[in-house]
């Protein structure tokens, strides 16, 4: 089940079997100029069928949405052994129930799918990259709120906080500052005028809100990949700071990321746990890790206090258990709790 059935240009669609690679399909369109924007961060190892089957989604989720934005048709087994079919594979179709969006997401549990047709979407050629650096989440928070209200949506734009930057520093020779909050934006679109028109936008609303460094990608200076580097490393250096590690996947209003970043930090001093955190502030995504030795009873005890306060912040906070991962076995007995909080008849 990994074959990639066929690309139709013209159609704007890709028809695939659920074993694919993420990375694969992208390999496969780009000679079209085309691309299918979710990228999760696996994108490298994981399947397509788990991407619909978890609604993955990834740092281009503010300007593309994520996978359910992209499943037009579904072949899924059903538990009695029955094929069924859902959707079309025109752009746009209201033809009864939307039985495809009930099975995205619905993490193996009502079905088996076994072929997909996905909208592809062409890639838009040119890019730009800046970063910021803030002294206060408050401020951080601010210019991502701005951002996200300017009429400009970046392609990315991603945080690490203070406790990530120090667990980089430690494990990197990258000398980042440790501010409380540092940013990465990218704008995208078919010329360098249009890309650096919004990325003009996003540095003065950089500056306005005090950033106290704010660097443009510059090719003579490793360009985009440098201004990456502190992002794209923070797993692999948050996996070198403990035996275990948990990746949470929280999401709350994107106003409220600043709230919830510094109940993090509180938690973290509270249990005596390193939380270093990165996510997606456009589209409020976090990603605390929660990092342990797992061979410690009185440590997992700490981890479990912790993260049962966190889950419940996040629903207090009007947020949700996981933005793009899934629920999968840790967490659903939470999640029936967060659904009676926010599915109800009165
Ligand atoms: C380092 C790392 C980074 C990650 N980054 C991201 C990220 O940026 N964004 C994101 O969204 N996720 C991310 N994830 C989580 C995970 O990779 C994604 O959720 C991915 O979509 C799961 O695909 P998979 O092939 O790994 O699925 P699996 O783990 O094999 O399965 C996931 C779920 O989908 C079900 N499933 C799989 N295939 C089918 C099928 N054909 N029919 C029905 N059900 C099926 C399984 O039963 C299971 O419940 C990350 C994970 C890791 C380890």
């Amino acid at each position: 089940m990994d074959k990639i059935i066929h690309i139709n240009i013209e159609d704007r669609l890709a028809v695939v079997q659920p074993g694919v690679i993420y990375a694969e399909l992208d390999r496969a369109l780009s000679p079209h100029g085309f691309f299918f924007p979710p990228d999760p961060a696996s994108g490298s190892v994981c399947t397509l069928g788990g991407n619909v089957a978890t609604n993955a989604g990834g740092i281009k989720g503010a300007k593309y949405g994520t996978t359910k934005d992209y499943v037009l048709t579904l072949e899924v087994v059903l538990p009695d052994g029955r094929i069924l079919h859902t959707g079309s594979k025109c752009m746009k179709s209201v033809s009864g129930y939307d039985l495809t969006r009930l099975f995205v997401g619905s993490e193996g549990t009502i079905g088996v799918i076994t072929k997909i047709t996905f909208k592809i979407n062409p890639k838009p050629p040119v890019t730009s990259t800046a970063m910021a650096t803030f002294e206060t989440l408050e401020d951080g928070g601010q210019a991502i709120s701005e951002i996200m209200y300017s009429g400009i949506i970046p392609s990315a734009l991603e945080f690490v906080d203070q406790q990530s930057l120090k667990a980089i520093n430690e494990n990197t020779d990258l000398g980042l500052p440790e501010v409380e909050i540092m940013l990465v934006a990218e704008t995208d679109g078919y010329t360098k005028e249009e890309t650096e028109f919004q990325m003009k936008t996003i540095m003065e609303i950089f500056r306005k809100n005090n950033a106290t460094t704010v660097k443009h990608a510059d090719e003579s200076k490793g360009g985009a990949a440098a201004l990456w580097a502190a992002r794209k490393s923070a797993y692999g250096v948050m996996a070198r700071i403990n035996n275990n590690l948990i990746v949470e996947d929280l999401a709350v209003p994107m106003s409220k990321v600043p709230e919830m970043l510094r109940f993090i930090s509180d938690l973290a001093k509270k249990y005596d746990l390193k939380i270093p955190t990165v996510g997606h502030a456009g589209d409020g995504n976090l990603h605390p890790v929660v990092s342990f030795d797992g061979t410690d009873p009185d440590q997992v005890g700490r981890v479990e206090d912790a993260s049962e306060e966190l889950f419940e912040k996040v629903i207090e906070m009007g947020g949700t258990l996981t933005g793009e991962h899934g629920i999968g076995l840790a967490k659903m007995p939470l999640c029936i709790l967060s659904m009676m909080r926010s599915v109800w008849i009165s």
